[in-house]
């Protein structure tokens, strides 16, 4: 039924697919795609399990200590799992210390040499990045294989578009359907070695690609699904590209886990990989804020005070909500959905709780009141958390 132009029309007459009546109703966007569950070390990934959030080290594997560091930063910032390459001998020889300090699960991340995935099994780390078609000696694939079986260690087969091999880009070009059918040989291998602990990504640096690849795959089987756009860009355009790519899997209910892929600090993609998961609310982790963009209506520095309200807030591991509003136009409204919300004024500020004025403040008092508001708000309401 289409909906005729210039006539309003009830929410009851809004077709389901809008999302409108889901989210009148409080529900997920989507129902999420039911698929197998691994577990990489404590963290599960499928099966209903949280979608939860990856990154990489950047740093030499065989400098054990600096690639520690960078693996607790990266906990430290609300990663998961963290994944490591194990390109060569120093490095495999480093994986045991590196294993002995880490709090977050660990995925080696092994191209070719089925050696250095043994030194990572052997190690105890907890999943391994490898397609097994990519070593050529199906007598070494077994014997990956059955070490990984051994200790119940998941692998992912992570299908790159730029990787694909030579008769695939030949036939079918490098598509989603070239990654799509990249992905059903390495599955296959895995398969017929009675492996089925597998996750899977289909990778391309274009949203576009990435996207159909994972549909087309979310059909054909219940691996759970490893989410990335691969080298995605810088801070900014890798952010968006990420968030746009994601958001729309995610939202229509497929994703199991997640990397954003930065060409910059892997601490960054942290955060972002938190924002989309908590834009569609999949996951909680620590303040929302909600901020307005500023207007002419605007009497005091609200941008200054959001940003700073987002330092502050930084730090808090509580789901608190909190509404930064330059003037009373949205500023009750937003403040009634937040827990803590400040509306500007005059030089001035209101601050709101459940919609509730409890405060009027001089502009130079408004953050001091506000964080006040926020703690007092999560000792109340989420005292496990801080
Ligand atoms: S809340 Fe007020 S100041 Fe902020 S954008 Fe809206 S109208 Fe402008």
């Amino acid at each position: 039924m289409g909906l005729r132009k210039g006539r309003l029309v009830t929410l009851d007459q809004v077709p389901q697919w809008t999302g409108v009546r889901d989210r009148e109703a409080q529900a997920p966007i989507a129902p999420r795609r039911a698929s197998r569950r691994v577990n990489v070390g404590r963290v599960a990934i499928g099966g209903g399990a949280p979608v939860s959030v990856q990154s990489m080290t950047t740093t030499k594997t065989d400098d054990w200590a600096a690639t520690l560091d960078q693996v607790e930063q990266l906990a430290a910032a609300g990663c998961e799992i963290v994944r490591v390459s194990v390109p060569d001998q120093k490095a495999a020889a480093a994986c045991k210390k590196i294993k002995s300090g880490a709090t977050v699960p660990l995925v080696a991340d092994i191209h070719f040499d089925h050696r250095f995935a043994l030194a990572a099994i052997d190690a105890g780390w907890d999943k391994l990045r490898l397609n097994p078609g990519n070593i050529r000696d199906a007598q070494k694939v077994r014997e990956v294989v059955r070490a990984a079986k051994a200790q119940s260690m998941p692998i992912r087969i992570g299908v790159n578009m730029g990787s694909l091999a030579p008769d695939i880009v030949q036939t079918l070009g490098r598509t989603p359907a070239g990654m799509v059918e990249s992905a059903r040989r390495h599955i296959r291998i895995l398969e017929e070695l009675d492996f089925f602990d597998t996750v899977v990504s289909l990778k391309a640096h274009d949203v576009r690609s990435t996207v159909l690849a994972y549909r087309m795959l979310a059909t054909e089987c219940d691996y759970p699904l490893h989410l990335g756009i691969t080298e995605a860009g810088t801070l900014r355009t890798g952010t968006v590209k990420s968030s746009v790519g994601l958001g729309i899997l995610l939202a229509e209910g497929i994703g199991d886990t997640i990397r954003v892929s930065l060409a910059a600090d892997p601490i960054e993609e942290v955060p972002v990989c938190w924002e989309i998961l908590k834009s569609l609310g999949l996951r909680e982790r620590g303040a929302e804020i909600t901020a307005c963009p500023s207007c002419g209506r605007v009497q005091v520095d609200i941008l200054k005070l959001a940003d700073m309200v987002e330092k502050v807030t930084a730090e808090y591991r509580a789901p608190v909500k909190v509404a930064v509003m330059g003037c009373a136009v949205n500023g009750p409204g937003e403040a009634s959905m937040a827990d803590v919300g400040i509306a500007g004024g005059k030089g001035m500020g209101l601050i709101y709780r459940d919609g509730v004025k409890v405060r009027s403040l001089p502009e130079a008092e408004l953050l001091d009141g506000l964080r006040e508001e926020i703690e007092k708000v999560i000792a109340e309401r989420y005292p496990g958390y801080r």
